[in-house]
């Protein structure tokens, strides 16, 4: 049926044989530190210092080079984003055969998601639709967001928590991805509890080319397990067809599809590459990013359970000042004179790496990393960088977000044909 472009590109090669535990990588690392810490990163858990070199190779993903960027780069005409020149968004599947397409002038589409866990967003949720956003405008294109609100309540801990709860939650984050700017025109964003019975022909299909023992392969999954948690990877799975959204691109469509994420949610989509392969449809492409880490330091992703590693979209100025003066981890020196003829670590330091996620002005970044490694620049001056960068980034989100009515959230939850 379908030769051109990715589809099963792969040969009969299957990606998710050489998975490992609970869908990700456990390994037991030497890291700076001396002593061996385990490294976890999944759907679920990401801990540890993450070597990112080496996930790339245990899960059989690509590194981005700086020839696939400046590829992007002409094959858009716009300069690459700040996440993708400074390498957080570093890995991909299938960049290279989406890209061929559209330079012959097949488009494609963008399928992205959130699974609302918090009513607040924190910082590192909004890096891949800040991506997202760049993406649809660069390449000018259509994109699906899924929230998956019968993801979190299926895998929720905490019995208290109602299945309404988390289609609400699902609700106001949508308000939130809606502030990041996307198109109205070109955007369908989607509730499963809502839109799954569309989506269900190819669910079951998907469910048909995987077995149990690859679900609990892939995910760590057990037998005392819920049944909703082993039939969800097929839900997840589904909007990276396109032909799951008939009302939008018809129910023959078969447009090739592009994955931001960030690399904790490869498993999915490795189990859906195989199944694509099975069921004869094209391959997802995948473009992965790094996580953006908690105020503590690298050694743990920001979230949103630990309030004092995150800065929350509703964040105060003043919060946002203080969580980054008490918490954020420094890699300035423990004397002023040792700072000042040593010079700090840029590396390690939060406030300087949230700069380099979140500001734009490379020559800044520049000399403040200059600055810094001399000994000239102090911890409190790099945080007040940091501080001033964030509260102007939050206030203008927060300004967008209070103009997103709930007529404007119905509109891109209204299943409709989109502009492409
Ligand atoms: P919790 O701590 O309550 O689990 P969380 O902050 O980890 O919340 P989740 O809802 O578990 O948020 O995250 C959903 C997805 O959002 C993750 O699987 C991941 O892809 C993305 N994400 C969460 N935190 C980060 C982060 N710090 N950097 C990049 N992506 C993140
Ligand atoms: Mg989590």
């Amino acid at each position: 049926m379908e030769k051109e472009g990715n589809s099963g590109n792969e040969g009969t090669k299957s990606e998710t044989s050489a998975m490992s535990v609970e869908g990700g990588v456990r390994t037991d690392v030497e890291n700076g530190g001396g002593g061996g810490e385990e490294v976890v990163v999944t759907p679920w858990t990401v801990s540890g210092v993450v070597d990112y070199d080496k996930l790339v190779k245990d899960f059989g993903s690509k590194r981005i080079d700086q020839d696939l960027v400046e590829r992007i780069e002409r094959v858009t005409g716009k300069p690459a984003h700040p996440l993708l020149r400074r390498g957080v968004f570093f890995s991909h599947r299938d960049l290279g055969f989406i890209l061929d397409l559209y330079e012959k002038g097949k488009k494609f589409f963008l399928y992205t998601g959130r699974g609302p866990s918090s009513r607040a967003l924190h910082l590192g949720h909004l890096i891949p639709f800040m991506f997202t956003k760049y993406l649809q405008e660069a390449f000018n294109v259509p994109l699906v967001i899924q929230l998956t609100d019968d993801e979190k309540f299926l895998f929720t801990q905490d019995p208290k928590k109602k299945l309404e709860d988390f289609y609400q939650m699902g609700k106001d984050n949508a308000k939130d991805i809606i502030a990041c700017g996307f198109d109205p025109e070109k955007t369908f964003i989607f509730s499963d509890l809502d839109y799954v019975g569309t989506m269900w022909k190819n669910i079951v299909k998907i469910q048909k080319a995987v077995t149990y023992n690859q679900v609990k392969g892939i995910f760590g999954f057990t037998d005392s397990d819920n049944i909703g948690k082993h039939g969800f990877p097929a839900v997840q799975a589904a909007p990276s067809f396109s032909s799951s959204f008939p009302d939008i691109f018809g129910e023959k469509s078969d447009l090739p599809c592009l994955i931001p994420c960030a690399i904790d949610q490869d498993p999915y989509f490795r189990m859906t590459r195989d199944a694509a392969h099975r069921l004869k449809l094209k391959k997802p492409a995948l473009i992965h990013s790094k996580f953006f880490p908690a105020l503590q330091g690298d050694n743990t992703k920001m979230s949103a359970s630990d309030e004092n590693s995150a800065i929350f979209i509703t964040d105060t100025p003043a919060q946002i000042k203080k969580k980054v003066n008490k918490y954020a981890f420094s890699g300035g020196r423990a004397t002023l004179e040792e700072h000042r003829e040593l010079g700090g670590i840029v590396e390690v330091d939060i406030a300087y790496r949230y700069l380099t996620f979140f500001c734009d002005d490379d020559e800044l970044i520049e000399k403040l990393a200059d600055g810094y490694r001399k000994g000239e620049i102090l911890s409190g001056e790099m945080k007040l960088e940091c501080i001033k960068v964030l509260q102007d980034m939050v206030k203008q989100h927060q300004v967008r977000r209070a103009e997103v009515t709930d007529e404007t959230l119905k509109k891109f939850m209204t299943p409709r044909a989109l502009e492409r």
